[in-house]
């Protein structure tokens, strides 16, 4: 295996696409307007922890010079990140009900992102990882097509692509290494309610791997003979869920590109990582818990998750 990160020869590359955001959020416990967010920023503000991200995105005159100064400040490259003058950035805006487990979409403003095709810097191209988040599948299929010698790709999607770029989506399971979805996208996408056997019929369509988020009931990583299961991280405050699932997917592709490693205990070891940066996630409306994460609180947060899932062996003697 090579290595060729600028600072740490043991790190893989990485490359982040997709939407860099204004969103306009309302939650039983406040609201914001027009805040700093979107898929790519959320994963690449998670991802930083571990290794500096590149990301692929577009933006207006309105996004926020300050996110960008503090994506730089943790290392990630916008090098990949198209300002284009005179234009507004994607804008979206969502309402949480009073459980904070279901969410509709009041607005989605395409704005810059409506006719972007990204064109990865030469030096991207040969990132050994890369997330594809929720974007239009025949964009992901033209970043796939601009990447050279990456080892592991994982995507994202949601419903409206399921539903209406099915042909498109299909040659992007093919492609990837793992697809990232949440329970009802498994189910629709299988067109099947049992979650197992969705899944099943997700690996038939291509990645080796499934990760199925299941919000506040944790998240599973599946294939074709394996199975790894872990709740959420317990908080006593959750305050907004937007972009949990992108840090997640963040965090996640940040400890594989660190350790460079793929495997199977690695990649447990990644939803596992994945699942308490998400946890600062939706401490707070837009980056405030993920600015907010230090190390130290990671690591404890990652330590008690470890206790939370061990168990004892059963003692079977003597049972009728
Ligand atoms: P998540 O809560 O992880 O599903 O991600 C929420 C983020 O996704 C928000 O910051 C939005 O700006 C962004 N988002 C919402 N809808 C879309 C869409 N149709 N395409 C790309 N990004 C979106």
């Amino acid at each position: 295996m090579t290595h060729s990160s600028g600072t740490d020869p043991t790190m893989g590359e990485m490359v982040i696409v997709g939407s860099m955001a204004l969103d306009s959020v309302k939650t039983p416990f406040g609201a914001v307007d027009r805040v700093a967010g979107g898929a790519a920023v959320y994963a690449a503000m998670a991802a930083s922890v571990l290794a500096p991200p590149r990301v692929v995105g577009v933006i207006g005159d309105d996004f926020p010079d300050e996110t960008l100064a503090t994506l730089r400040e943790r290392g990630v490259d916008l090098s990949g990140v198209e300002r284009v003058p005179g234009g507004k950035s994607f804008y979206w805006s969502g309402v949480y009900d009073y459980s904070l487990g279901e969410r509709d979409s009041l607005v989605t403003e395409l704005n810059v992102f409506a006719d972007w095709r990204p064109v990865l810097p030469e030096a991207y191209r040969s990132s050994r990882y890369c997330f594809l988040a929720n974007i239009q599948p025949q964009v992901q299929l033209s970043v796939l097509d601009q990447l050279q010698d990456t080892c592991f790709v994982m995507c994202d999607t949601m419903n409206y692509w399921i539903e209406h770029e099915r042909e498109a989506l299909d040659q992007v399971l093919s492609r990837v290494d793992l697809a990232l979805l949440n329970d009802a996208e498994v189910r629709q996408l299988a067109d099947t309610p049992n979650l197992a056997q969705a899944a099943d019929a997700v690996l038939e369509m291509g990645p080796k791997w499934v990760v199925i988020k299941k919000g506040e009931y944790g998240a599973a990583l599946v294939a074709r003979d394996e199975y790894f299961s872990i709740p959420s991280y317990p908080l006593p405050n959750v305050v907004d869920p937007t972009g949990a699932g992108d840090s997640f997917a963040g965090g996640m592709i940040g400890l594989l590109a660190r350790h460079d490693d793929c495997c199977s205990r690695e990649l447990r070891r990644a939803v596992a990582f994945g699942t308490v940066i998400a946890s600062a996630c939706v401490e707070d409306f837009s980056l405030g818990g993920l600015e907010r994460l230090g190390n130290g609180e990671l690591r404890r947060r990652y330590d008690e998750l470890r206790e939370i899932v061990r168990f004892e062996a059963m003692e079977w003697e003597g049972l009728v």
